[in-house]
């Protein structure tokens, strides 16, 4: 009998569901869009009723496509949005809030305040640096402003955790509360080193321990589906966030290898084995745990819109835009005649943290049209990519970046990054899938101990190598580097 996991990958944009055998091959896939709420500049929110649904749609719908399959399923691997958070009744199941996206910055003012504070005290013993993209702030936003939240704290019902732990306490119908270290140590209030939330930082933002899912390895067995459904009786064999998942389906978990995914936000992760290491700029975050322990660290950049500049463009101004065509070459021979745009539309992460920086296009003359602002929004992706990659030290990243996520279908752009950046870059094969490869992965190596490093791609995707010259290449990244300047503190000092 074939062993088979199915993967549940609940993104940003889309719910996808996956099955998988041990050898790492996908049977079938499906996904389902999900909603996004922006109810002010600030605050951005999914409805969790729907997204539940759709998540439980998606699953029974892949399952029916392999209906023979169902004996064989083994387990489940569970991969998420990370860092947004959610408030729930423990004893109803019932959500007492939004899900407050990890886009969402409506406690950057409280976040300024904690900076100024313990600014050095929360990265040095988070990895991350503080801004409103984090769990805590959210948290402690929930305590403060949902009135329920304080009633059933109270009475010792109230749940507040990442997605990963409401997802899993929800299939196991309230029986198992945990999160995993990937997740954890995206919320602010983790020791990375220790893998335990940390007393300290939970007094820095007042959130108290009792609320919390308690952490567990990405790969263990998290408890058994007894929600009924095409699920019942199976067992949730792994929980990782996303971006981690993604490397490990890639099968780069080596000590600098590293891969870009372009999706919703860019985030770049490069593996630092057992090495914790701490870069200005760059978070230190869990790449994933097993019963070997925690220590498996990895460097970090994050970029908030990237795909989702595109969609903006499309949705607000330019309805008519084929995002699939964009070329990101268009109006970009010279930085004089470029326009730039600044995607700091929810402020600006690695590796300058400003929440209080401003979307900004500027280079704009009498004959500028939309295939520029288009052009020039695909492009801040690549540049953005080499703010990272400029933080980085030598050694941090070895080898081909693996990319991978919604927008690298776009060849012109992974040229452009190539250029830009210097560095070759490899498509990853089926790159809407690496994400549900990783979680699988992780809930094999949970049911047999597996071996990471084996589970390389069957294909690899097509290679880009730089073109364009370094100097033309500096060049316009310099012009990338004044743009930026101009973007920076525009909402706070
Ligand atoms: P997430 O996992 O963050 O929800 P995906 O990896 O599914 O997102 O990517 C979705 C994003 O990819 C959307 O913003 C979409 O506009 C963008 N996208 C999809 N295809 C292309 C393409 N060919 N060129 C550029 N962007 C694309």
């Amino acid at each position: 009998m074939e062993k088979t996991v199915l993967s549940i990958d609940v993104g940003t944009t889309n719910v996808k569901a996956s099955i998988w055998n041990s050898t790492g091959n996908i049977l079938a896939s499906l996904y389902t869009g999900i909603g996004k709420i922006q109810q002010n500049v600030a605050m951005v929110e999914q409805d969790p009723v729907e997204l539940w649904d759709k998540i439980l749609k998606t699953v029974s719908d892949v399952i029916e496509i392999k209906k023979n399959f169902r004996e064989n399923l083994i387990g489940i691997g569970i991969t998420n949005q990370r860092e947004s958070v959610i408030a729930w009744d423990s004893e109803t199941m019932k959500p007492i809030s939004a899900i407050i996206s990890w886009q969402d910055r409506r406690t950057s003012k409280e976040t300024y305040a904690i900076r100024k504070n313990y600014g050095s005290e929360v990265e040095d013993i988070s990895g991350l640096v503080v801004d409103p993209y984090f769990s805590a702030t959210k948290i402690k936003w929930i305590l403060d402003n949902i009135e329920e939240s304080r009633f059933l704290h109270g009475k010792g019902r109230l749940r507040i955790g990442t997605l990963d732990s409401w997802i899993v306490n929800k299939l196991t119908m309230g029986k198992s509360y945990f999160t995993d270290h990937t997740n954890a140590s995206r919320t602010m209030i983790m020791n990375l080193r220790k893998g335990s939330w940390d007393e300290n930082l939970l007094s820095i933002f007042s959130i108290p321990e009792d609320i919390l899912p308690e952490i567990r390895p990405s790969s263990s067995n998290f408890g058994q589906v007894t929600q009924k459904g095409p699920l019942y009786g199976k067992d949730i064999l792994s929980v990782a966030g996303d971006q981690q998942s993604s490397i490990i389906g890639m099968g780069r978990v080596s000590a600098g290898e590293t891969k870009i995914t372009i999706g919703t936000g860019t985030f770049m992760i490069s593996s630092s084995g057992k090495d914790f290491r701490r870069r200005k700029g760059i978070l230190s975050t869990c790449l994933y745990s097993d019963e070997g322990g925690h220590g498996n660290y990895a460097l970090e950049g994050s970029s908030f819109f990237s795909g989702s500049l595109l969609d903006y463009l499309k949705q607000n101004m330019f309805e008519n835009l084929k995002i699939e065509s964009v070329d990101p070459y268009h109006g970009s021979s010279t930085p004089e005649g470029c326009v730039y745009f600044v995607p700091a539309l929810s402020g600006l992460g690695s590796p300058f943290w400003d929440p209080g920086a401003t979307g900004t296009i500027i280079g704009i003359g009498p004959s500028t049209n939309w295939k520029d602002i288009s052009a020039s929004a695909l492009r801040s992706i690549a540049f953005r990519i080499n703010d990272m990659i400029c933080a980085m030290q030598e050694g941090d990243i070895a080898g081909d970046i693996w990319v991978d996520g919604g927008v690298s279908k776009n060849l012109g752009l992974m040229q452009f990054i190539s250029d830009i950046t210097g560095l070759n870059l490899m498509q990853a094969p089926n790159p809407d899938h690496v994400t549900g490869r990783g979680a699988a992965n992780l809930a094999f190596r949970t049911l047999d101990h597996h071996d990471l490093a084996e589970w390389t791609m069957e294909k690899h995707g097509r290679k880009f190598t730089p073109v364009l010259s370094r100097e033309n290449a500096k060049d316009l990244y310099s012009g990338w580097l004044r743009s930026l300047e101009r973007s920076w503190k525009w909402h706070h000092d």
